[in-house]
């Protein structure tokens, strides 16, 4: 019998699908929400059931909280997988789906809740022995005089950022006290416009720092592993574009010191299912600053090298099961890189959505394609670019990469623009085969390559 009868997939997209296939391959039936203009998605085509759950606008169906849980109550499902993005890190959400009876497969609404606040977030990980970036330990006050201190105190540069923050939003750098008043200012207005909470806090900029996250999995009864680390580093405002795993020159002793403070950190607020700490890695220190309650885009590299099946895990956990791996079994072998393709213009970064004449995706060993697209789908303008992700795997890095070389030469995909070529000039860039970058160098060439 399986873990759970039915689960409703909240989510669009390449991840609906992902989730969908982890659902099938346990024996577990699925119901797909999805918009009018995702009638056509490939996930929806594959559910035992599908409801529609509003129109276009995700506000009116994807974030659409009445609607989703009026659908899991008619179609008899015991969960609810949100994905991510969308709903994936609302406690309310989460609340309302254990309040309704439901599963939410994720962590519990109050460690949703602890995490998705930066300052509470930091506290608690400062509190778990995990090393934080040097700063204010808690809101900025309200009096100029004692920000200024504190700044001296940290020292300049330094970063002002939302505590209720994401996407890379309501974040300043002030390199001097006399620009420091105004920063902050700013900041709290952003903040409040964003995200409808006016708290800031003040961090260390770190110059040239790398983007190293830890992936963990706990289960309901105490258990936490965690699987390694990737790194995100090349990334164009703020958002990924090439991740990797395992981070080059990472030590095995980094790995397993770094690891394991997550792992305590995760028994001491008692999480559950799957997350992600996310550091900034400089001059050979990590320094956290946010934790990630859900699973990540970027998840197959870590299953790519651990031969761990997340989404599978988070359903078991969800299901109340104890963890399938101890830490003694995740072996690190090999190399895996991501790249996400989205529907954009390669030069402008502009979207461009429209109907995909012409798609044969890559194969051969080592390459593992996640997309939804198929020869004749039409990239709807209303959501999120993203259209896919090649993920290449070698038993060393250089394989990897130059199988993902030979997977992007491969790949067709016609009709509309997408960020390949971008990818095919990343995957022989010197300086990203050689490792020696930081979450500055991809703008840096893109302007080099302007110039
Ligand atoms: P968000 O939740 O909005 O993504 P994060 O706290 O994860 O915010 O920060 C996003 C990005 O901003 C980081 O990946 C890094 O590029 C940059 N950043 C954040 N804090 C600092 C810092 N203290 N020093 C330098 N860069 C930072």
């Amino acid at each position: 019998m399986a873990v759970m009868d039915k689960i409703v997939i909240a989510n669009r997209g390449e991840i609906a699908l992902r989730i969908l296939r982890a659902c099938q391959a346990m024996g577990i039936k699925t119901v797909a929400l999805h918009s009018t203009v995702d009638r056509n998605l490939k996930h929806v085509a594959m559910a035992d059931e599908s409801v529609c759950i509003g129109p276009a606008s995700a506000a009116e169906s994807y974030l659409n909280v009445p609607a989703i849980i009026a659908a899991t109550e008619v179609t008899d499902a015991v969960a609810i997988h949100p994905g991510y993005g969308f709903l994936a890190e609302n406690a309310d959400f989460a609340e309302r789906v254990e309040q309704s009876g439901f599963i939410f497969i994720g962590p519990r609404p109050e460690t949703i809740r602890l995490m998705g606040d930066k300052i509470s977030a930091i506290k608690a990980m400062r509190e778990a022995g995990v090393p934080c970036v040097p700063g204010s330990d808690g809101p900025l006050p309200e009096d100029a005089e004692e920000c200024i201190a504190i700044a001296r105190e940290v020292a300049y540069p330094v970063i002002i950022k939302a505590s209720a923050g994401g996407g890379g939003r309501g974040m300043r750098v002030v390199h001097t006290e006399a620009h420091l008043g105004n920063a902050i200012k700013l900041a709290r207005q952003e903040a409040e416009v964003s995200f409808g909470d006016a708290t800031v806090y003040l961090e260390k900029f770190l110059e040239n720092p790398r983007h190293i996250e830890f992936q963990v999995l706990s289960d309901q009864h105490g258990n936490s592993i965690h699987l390694g680390e990737r790194d995100c580093s090349t990334q164009r405002r703020h958002q990924k574009v090439l991740e990797e795993a395992p981070a080059p020159g990472i030590t095995p002793e980094q790995r397993s010191e770094i690891g394991n403070l997550c792992v305590e950190a995760c028994k001491r607020i008692a999480y559950q299912g799957a997350g992600t700490f996310e550091f900034l890695y400089d001059g050979g220190r990590f320094y956290f600053i946010e934790m990630n309650t859900r699973i990540q885009v970027e998840h197959p590299v870590t299953e790519r090298i651990t031969g761990v099946d997340l989404i599978r895990e988070q359903i078991l956990i969800a299901a109340g099961k104890t963890l399938t791996h101890a830490q003694e079994d995740i072996q690190i072998r090999g190399h895996a890189i991501e790249c996400r393709i989205n529907a954009e213009d390669p030069e402008t970064f502009m979207p461009s959505p429209g109907l995909i004449e012409g798609f044969h995706a890559p194969g051969g060993p080592g390459i593992r394609m996640e997309s939804h697209i198929y020869d004749g789908y039409r990239v709807p303008p209303d959501y999120d670019s993203m259209i896919g992700k090649i993920i290449a795997y070698g038993e060393t890095r250089e394989i990897a990469f130059a199988r993902l070389r030979v997977a992007l030469d491969e790949m067709v995909l016609n009709g509309i623009k997408t960020n390949v070529p971008l990818h095919k000039w990343l995957v022989r860039d010197r300086g990203i085969l050689k490792g020696s970058f930081n979450i500055h160098y991809l703008e840096k060439r893109l302007a080099e390559r302007r110039a």
